[in-house]
Formats: C-alpha cells, structure tokens, sequence
C-alpha cells in the first residue's frame, strides 16, 4: 500500500471550497471580473479566493453565493480536515491507484469516505486519502500499548538486560528474566 504524501504547508484551512466557486462561477456563465464587480470586491481577491490563496469571509462567500444563485453550503469547505497546500482532484481510478485497492472499493463506499462532490463527479485530495486509509486500517488492540506509551529518556525499559550481558544462547535457553 502506498503512502499518500502529506502536505502541511497551509495549517488554516479555507473557509471555501475553491473548486467549487470555480465550477459554480462557470456555471452561471460568468468571468472572474464579472463576479468580483458583482460582489463589490477586486478581481485579485477573487482570483485569490478561486486558487485557493486567500480565504472568503464568509461575507463574501454569501455574497457570492447570492449572485450565483447557489446554496452558501455548496461553496463552503465541507472539508475542515483538508490541509492541502495544493489541493488535488484524483479520481476514483487514480485514487484508488494509489491507496492500492480497487475503484469498486471506493465507489461502493462513497457515502462512508471522505470526496468532494462537483455535481455527478468525485474527486478526492491527498488528506482524504490518507484518512481513506487510516479508516481501513486494521490493527490488533494490542498495538496501541505500542502506539500510546509515553517516549521516556530510557533508551531501554529496565526488565531489558544490557546488552553486554546478552551471550549467545547455547540451545534454546531463556533469556535472563
Ligand atoms: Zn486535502
């Protein structure tokens, strides 16, 4: 199984869907600089919130939901956990390329991961992905004993002998207790 790269060079998430005000903006038919006057706001600032540059307040977001005549819901980011400093569209072939499992897979469980949705079309970022894959991740309960202990300066836990008292085992002898 492949690990997604994680990409954290934006901590604060945006409060808009890029994508989406692009694809709701082209479907009303209208320009970037059409929009920004619609919206009383300057066309950099548009093309900024469109890249995903700079965030819409949320303001601005109404507002341009309100001259596109889409839900505001449809341009907010319904994905709090995406921290993608380039955001990635992959879809399901190329997802599921890439988490090493079958497009089925995830198209059968679509519902149940984390996507965006662009009208009929899925795509998703490199962060879904990696949460695609920490949601099928098995592990037995054992390993969080592994996982969850604190990191103490001991290079070696004390029940461990040093490592000039180890001689080789003649036969199958036990360890020193
Ligand atoms: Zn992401």
């Amino acid at each position: 199984m492949t690990h997604p790269p994680q990409r954290r060079e934006r901590l604060t998430p945006l409060n808009h869907a890029p994508a989406a005000v692009t694809y709701a903006r082209e479907t009303a038919g209208m320009t970037k600089r059409a929009l920004a006057e619609a919206c009383e706001v300057s066309e950099q600032l548009m093309c900024d919130i469109e890249a995903g540059r700079r965030s819409a307040t949320p303001a601005t977001l109404r507002r341009i939901a309100q001259v596109l005549g889409c839900p505001y819901s449809d341009l907010q980011t319904p994905r709090p956990h995406c921290q993608c400093a380039v955001v990635q569209n992959y879809d399901y072939d190329t997802a599921a390329q890439k988490l090493g499992c079958k497009p089925r897979f995830l198209k059968d469980r679509i519902n149940r991961i984390p996507h965006q949705k662009f009208g009929e079309s899925v795509a998703f970022c490199d962060c879904e992905l990696a949460l695609i894959q920490a949601m099928f991740t098995v592990a037995p309960a054992s390993i969080d004993a592994w996982v969850s202990a604190p990191v103490s300066g001991q290079d070696t836990p004390p029940d461990v002998p040093a490592i000039r008292q180890i001689r080789p085992s003649k036969g199958r002898k036990t360890a020193a207790s």
